[in-house]
């Protein structure tokens, strides 16, 4: 991936262009973590840029950030630009492109996220980006009375960093984080899902929830319950404690998920009739809102005798053939007597049994 970036930073370069990767990449290859996706910074416009790469994906020109397929890899490439006038506290009305790679780091979140690397190699730390991440200190890169305001989400943005990071706030950040916490409402609640989103599923949530609750945001974010929320590793299990769903957009497996914790939490999962109704993944989910031990629930789970309907040992088909009927509403009620009886361990399931077992209840004389 490094030597790949590096290729396109002599693509651009070749062109007569400034280019460098900066910000998630840098960071977390100077930090030796695990990367994701690599930003780069150019002087060329998204127009120039449109010129140089054929297979450009998408473009937003308003903002200057052209993504790529380079080598079967994805860039983001933002033209360096400087923002005006920030409105709803977190789009800047105005961006400018400007020419120096200085004035584009002036306009970005954090100093950890101003590491630059250029087509050698080198990285270029322009404002102490690598004192403050051996410091492990998260602090805005202009006065955070300014740069929160300019863009709220930065709140959220600074909490997440410091989570996945295990970082400390800077002091002056974290005064105007409790002071300006309240913009947070303005922010969209897409943006602040993905944050929140990052947050709980860190290894390190315990302590980005401590500094949301500390820091008194879980009422401006509209989750008020995070004060009392049980910690437990998964993302998924915060947020069904949170009261959420019609305050932020869930796919619809996380809404499906979260419903079903709340409705099982209270009950036992070691029962068959709730493994088998909510499956594993839901009650392993639940217990660890219960404290019970999740390889418990494992072992019982492997011990059920059937796993879902299609499991059972006779098909629809096959009963009906058995009873003479054409398929009908009693198929349902056959079915779910089988499935209890199965699961109470009061019937074998094997065909003979269960075919012995609808003869004597259900043929009819
Ligand atoms: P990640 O590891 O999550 O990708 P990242 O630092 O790369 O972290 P991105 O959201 O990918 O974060 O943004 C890339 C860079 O753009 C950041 O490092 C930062 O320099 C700048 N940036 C992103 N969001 C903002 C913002 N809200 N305000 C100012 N600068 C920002
Ligand atoms: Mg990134």
């Amino acid at each position: 991936m490094f030597d790949i970036a590096i290729r396109l930073l002599e693509k651009i370069t070749s062109y007569g262009y400034k280019a460098y990767m900066v910000g998630g990449y840098p960071r977390d290859l100077y930090l030796k973590r695990t990367y994701t996706d690599i930003d780069i910074c150019t002087d060329a416009t998204p127009m120039e840029l449109h010129q140089i790469f054929s297979e450009v994906v998408t473009t937003n020109s308003e903002y200057g950030t052209v993504t790529i397929v380079f080598e079967k890899n994805k860039f983001e490439i933002t033209t360096f630009r400087k923002e005006f006038k920030y409105k709803d506290y977190r789009r800047p009305e105005k961006i400018e492109y400007v020419n120096t790679l200085e004035e584009d780091i002036k306009r970005r979140d954090f100093t950890i996220n101003t590491l630059c690397i250029d087509k050698d190699g080198n990285q270029l730390d322009l404002i102490g980006a690598k004192q403050d991440l051996d410091n492990k200190l998260i602090r805005t890169v202009t006065n955070p009375k300014i740069s929160l305001k300019d863009d709220a989400l930065r709140i959220l943005r600074a909490i997440r960093f410091a989570t996945t990071l295990n970082f400390t706030l800077e002091p002056k950040l974290k005064t105007y984080i409790r002071k300006y916490g309240h913009l947070l409402k303005k922010i969209s609640k897409d943006r602040k899902k993905e944050e929140l989103d990052l947050i709980f599923s860190s290894p390190n949530k315990a302590y980005g929830i401590e500094l949301l609750n500390s820091l008194k945001l879980s009422d401006y974010l509209e989750i008020p319950n995070l004060k009392k929320a049980k910690i437990t590793p998964s993302m998924i299990v915060t947020w069904s404690q949170l009261d959420a769903l019609d305050k932020y957009n869930f796919n619809a497996i996380e809404k499906e998920s979260i419903r079903k914790i709340n409705e099982v939490k209270d009950k036992d999962l070691l029962d068959n009739h709730i493994l088998y109704n909510y499956g594993l993944y839901i009650c392993t989910m639940a217990a660890e809102l219960n404290g019970i031990d999740k390889q418990k629930i494992n072992e019982k789970y492997a011990t059920i005798p059937i796993k879902r309907r299609l499991d059972i040992a006779i098909t629809p088909v096959e009963i009906c053939q058995l009873l003479n009927k054409e398929a009908g509403s009693f198929l349902k009620r056959v079915l779910t007597d089988l499935e209890n009886k199965i699961l109470n361990g009061n019937l074998n399931n094997n065909k003979e049994d269960l075919t012995q077992y609808i003869i004597n209840n259900y043929k009819e004389a």
